[in-house]
């Protein structure tokens, strides 16, 4: 459906995601291939079109967090490799296979459900192995004691009929945080994962084609995690402190428009609760973002949205659909005006900090009522409203 408003939009700028791809492909070098973490509809940004230019560019693989996502992808044309990282239904096993993705396996339950339903169907299923090396959420558990129960169970999945062991990967709990402690246990989990590639190898007497851990923080602060391939999501959309350093840029800018303005004496209380009250005259717009657009209402009272004429300080509790602004002075900015949330001018970390959370959780509330507007090559090439037509 094509959106006919002009409200409160996301700008996706596909020039600052390829310039994106590129210095992260200049940084991992030639030889180490690229996976792009595109579950969740690529962040908020939409997975389609991400997966598009991500194929064009040459990416070598795509990671989605379902099968739903995966099939999405296929039906749009996207035909390069794709990794589902979370579970799938074995009844589902026959689907992977027709639409050629990948599955993480993860303990020996599953692999064994996944061959008997791939070798039901008479197919292949290109799987692959995901190693719990201290992030404590899915994968074959190694540490410690599990070694060895580890390892065999391992080796025993990958001998499965109807299994093609096609990769082993792990996932990283905090080589995005700083500090003595995270780099230990970050390198705890690099080792340990080393030790199982090599001692799988060795008895199942091959090499996985596709060894991988590196995601964001590993990408910028770990290269030697780098393998035979990275799987970066949060870099690739050019937020984060790492993204600044390695001079990435922002891929979603979220702007919204002055719907109406009105001047009020001083003592007015603005919005529910009336926690914010007018201390003199003041020009307040009203801005149609609101939470069920994604905006977070724990921000109330104590952000800014940016204005051509400087930050406006956002007054009184957020409401569902709008919030007011304060516009006193800003006589440049009238009915109409574009104020920007987050992006090239209001940074998307400080306002992730200001809310508690990471830029992740932001732009992945971005919700289907705010239409995307694609950019390439500085011009609009698509608007996409993803609620129903
Ligand atoms: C989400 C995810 C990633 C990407 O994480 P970023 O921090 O965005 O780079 C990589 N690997 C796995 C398994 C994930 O779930």
């Amino acid at each position: 459906m094509e959106s006919t408003l002009r409200r409160t939009w996301a700008e996706i700028d596909l020039d600052a995601l390829a310039h994106n791809y590129h210095k992260l492909r200049e940084r991992i070098g030639a030889d180490v291939k690229f996976l792009g973490v595109v579950k969740a509809d690529a962040y908020g940004h939409g997975s389609v079109q991400v997966s598009h230019l991500l194929q064009e560019l040459g990416a070598d693989y795509l990671a989605v967090s379902s099968i739903d996502e995966a099939v999405e992808l296929r039906l749009n044309d996207v035909t390069m490799p794709i990794l589902i990282l979370g579970h799938t239904p074995k009844e589902q096993v026959s689907r992977l296979i027709k639409y050629h993705i990948t599955q993480a396996v993860s303990c020996e339950a599953k692999a064994l459900e996944y061959s008997e339903e791939a070798v039901k169907c008479g197919g292949i299923l290109k799987i692959h192995i995901k190693v719990d090396t201290g992030m404590s959420r899915l994968g074959y558990l190694c540490d410690g004691d599990h070694f060895e129960t580890g390892v065999a169970g391992i080796c025993h999945g990958c001998s499965l009929p109807g299994l093609d062991a096609e990769g082993i990967f792990t996932h990283f709990a905090v080589s995005d945080e700083p500090g003595e402690d995270c780099k230990k246990y970050t390198e705890h989990q690099f080792d340990l994962f080393m030790r199982v590639i090599e001692e799988v190898e060795k008895r199942l007497g091959r090499k996985f084609a596709l060894r991988h851990c590196a995601n964001t923080g590993a990408v910028a602060r770990y290269p030697e995690t780098f393998l035979d391939m990275v799987r970066p999501g949060l870099l690739l959309y050019g937020y984060g402190e790492f993204a600044d350093e390695l001079g990435l840029l922002p891929v979603m800018t979220l702007k919204t428009t002055v719907s109406t303005i009105k001047i009020y004496p001083a003592g007015t209380a603005i919005s529910y609760g009336g926690i914010f009250k007018t201390e003199h005259t003041t020009r307040i717009g009203v801005v149609p973002y609101g939470y069920a657009d994604g905006f977070f209402r724990c921000l109330s009272n104590r952000c800014a949205l940016m204005t051509k004429e400087g930050p406006a300080p956002q007054r009184g509790k957020i409401c569902m659909d709008m919030c007011m602004i304060d516009l006193t002075g800003k006589m440049g900015v009238d009915v109409g005006s574009e104020v920007e949330v987050f992006g090239k001018q209001n940074s998307i970390n400080d306002l992730a900090a200001l809310a508690g959370t990471i830029p992740y959780e932001l732009t992945c509330a971005v919700s289907k009522r705010v239409p995307r507007i694609y950019i390439r090559n500085g011009k609009v090439v698509e608007k996409e409203l993803l609620l129903r037509g």
